[in-house]
């Protein structure tokens, strides 16, 4: 099963994608974590990666989508994965839509997470207590929301239009554990 788990940082995605891929035995496949570990490992990538982070802008669409491809590449993606802050601007979803053809994928579900602002900054400051992560701080996240609204949700409004049949929307401000029955119910129907 392959499934895109959308929407800001903040709204709850990774923390469902986690959850999601343990039952269904599937890969969790965040962005964010996989630019996370080419930090500790420097490569070659590591300082540009690691400003953008920082500051709370992207990554080149050229980097991300390398990082993307070789990940799915790898054997244990066969058994199917959760894309988790991907994709994220407009050529990142060209991208995919040429490599899902060219490996004769298809996406099952698409999952929108939505929050107000207002909730997304509390939450996401709370976080910043709690784990280390040098793009939580109220400067970033003003930038990484204004990053959102203009380079990401234009990849919201294409997959509302392509994929209407298996595209979902789940309120970010209820129970964590609501949310996770919803999830299963449905695609264990599957
Ligand atoms: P996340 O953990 O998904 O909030 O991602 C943390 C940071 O990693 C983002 O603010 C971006 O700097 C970078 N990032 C993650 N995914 C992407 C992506 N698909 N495209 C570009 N940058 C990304």
């Amino acid at each position: 099963m392959i499934l895109i788990f959308f929407g800001p940082p903040g709204a709850g995605k990774g923390t469902q994608a986690k959850f999601v891929a343990n039952e269904l035995n599937i890969v969790h496949l965040s962005t964010g974590d996989l630019l996370r570990d080419q930090l500790i490992k420097k490569s070659k990538l590591s300082l540009e990666i690691k400003n953008n982070i920082k500051n709370g802008k992207l990554v080149s669409d050229k980097i991300i989508n390398q990082i993307v491809s070789e990940r799915i590449s790898r054997q244990d993606c066969n058994k199917g994965f959760i894309f988790d802050g991907y994709p994220r601007t407009l050529p990142q979803v060209y991208f995919i839509n040429d490599f899902f053809i060219k490996k004769n994928l298809t996406f099952d579900y698409f999952f929108e997470f939505y929050l107000d602002f207002d909730s997304i900054v509390k939450r996401i400051t709370n976080r910043a207590l709690n784990e280390d992560r040098t793009d939580d701080s109220a400067e970033t996240i003003k930038t990484r929301l204004d990053k959102y609204t203009h380079e990401t949700k234009p990849v919201l409004d294409y997959y509302q239009k392509q994929y209407d049949s298996i595209y979902h929307t789940i309120d970010g401000n209820q129970e964590i554990k609501k949310i996770n029955f919803f999830l299963l119910r449905l695609l264990k129907k599957q």
